[in-house]
């Protein structure tokens, strides 16, 4: 499958004042690599604070990396400039989804002129405008388009507000879209038509999409791989249904077994919580950064930091006891 966007050992790293000593150093992100391919949704799934969110604006240079490396279809566009995005068609073949439909549209422009906005910043005409928008509108099923493009956003459900964030990500023709939380906050009867419409989009359109969730449960149904991230490091990654059937990592372990199922009578019906809150980014713990909340954490991983490997065909974990976890040695739920 040919890749979009590959991140190499990419680092993010903040500077934060501390008291009167000094400043610390924030890593948001520490040393991921990843890709997503053309017609491919990889999920990023963690608990806030993972870095999951720097992930998604650092893969399409809304954030500058502190090292490491961010290719577009092989180009290497981590230290470009702003004008150099732009001339050369990149920030118009990356966009992203926010999370929020509500505050992200402008509440006194009509959705016309909303999803036309982009289109106008880059200069193209009238007529290619018009057509854009209501190809981008009939894409995200606000039909008939004529009779949307003159509404206002509070004359919209949630659902429909987020379909225009999305006609407004897709009106310049992405190749790959950061989707972050795209259905948190809208009503839990319209999130999966909007994440099969994404799909669906992702399909006609060929791009890649990369998909951020703290929801394990979501992730399974719109993606292909999976990356599951913790305190800025991928704890395990792989295709989705080897990580869902066969998770290796205790974090990813935990995760899905703290997914409620659909029915809340029923009694089998699984609910481990993760203890404790993770650690602040500021001060992570030593060795596996997930030592401190593990399970069966053991002298080693309190010293030495895991590196991702491959355990089974195209699925990754880090961590000093997958070969006991895979085997059934050791048991963590
Ligand atoms: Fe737990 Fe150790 Fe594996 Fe980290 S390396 S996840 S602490 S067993």
């Amino acid at each position: 499958m040919r890749e979009v966007i590959r991140l190499e050992s990419v680092k993010k790293y903040y500077e934060v004042r501390s008291g009167l000593l000094g400043s610390k150093t924030l890593k948001a992100l520490d040393g991921v690599t990843l890709s997503v391919g053309m017609r491919e949704t990889v999920s990023v799934v963690g608990e806030s604070g993972c870095g999951k969110s720097t992930l998604g604006r650092v893969s399409i240079r809304l954030l500058d990396v502190t090292s490491g490396r961010v290719l577009f279809k092989g180009v290497d566009i981590s230290k470009m400039k702003e004008e150099e995005l732009r001339e050369q068609s990149f920030r118009k073949k990356m966009q992203i989804i926010f999370q929020d439909p509500y505050s992200s549209l402008n509440p006194f422009m009509r959705l016309g002129e909303i999803v036309a906005e982009p289109l106008e910043i880059h200069g193209y005409g009238k007529e290619e405008i018009r057509e854009s928008v209501s190809r981008a509108l009939e894409d995200v099923k606000l039909v008939p388009p004529e009779e949307f493009v003159n509404r206002y956003p509070h004359e919209l459900s949630g659902g429909q507000r987020q379909r225009v964030n999305i006609a407004r990500a897709l009106v310049l023709g992405p190749e790959y879209i950061v989707a972050d939380e795209p259905v948190s906050m809208i009503d839990a009867s319209s999130r999966a038509e909007i994440l099969l419409l994404l799909k669906s989009i992702r399909d006609q359109r060929g791009m890649g999409v990369l998909y951020i969730t703290h929801d394990i449960a979501t992730a399974r149904y719109v993606s292909e791989r999976i990356a599951v991230m913790y305190l800025g490091e991928i704890a395990e990654t792989g295709l989705t249904t080897s990580v869902l059937k066969t998770p290796i990592h205790p974090y990813t372990i935990l995760l899905l077994n703290s997914v409620p199922e659909p029915d809340p009578n029923n009694r089998r019906r699984r609910r481990l919580v993760i203890k404790g809150e993770p650690p602040s980014p500021l001060n992570p713990p030593s060795g596996c950064k997930f030592h401190t909340r593990c399970p069966i954490a053991m002298e080693r991983c309190r010293a030495e930091r895991p590196v991702l490997r491959e355990y089974l065909p195209g699925h990754f974990a880090a961590c000093h006891r997958a070969e006991e976890i895979i085997s059934g040695a050791v048991s963590v739920a």
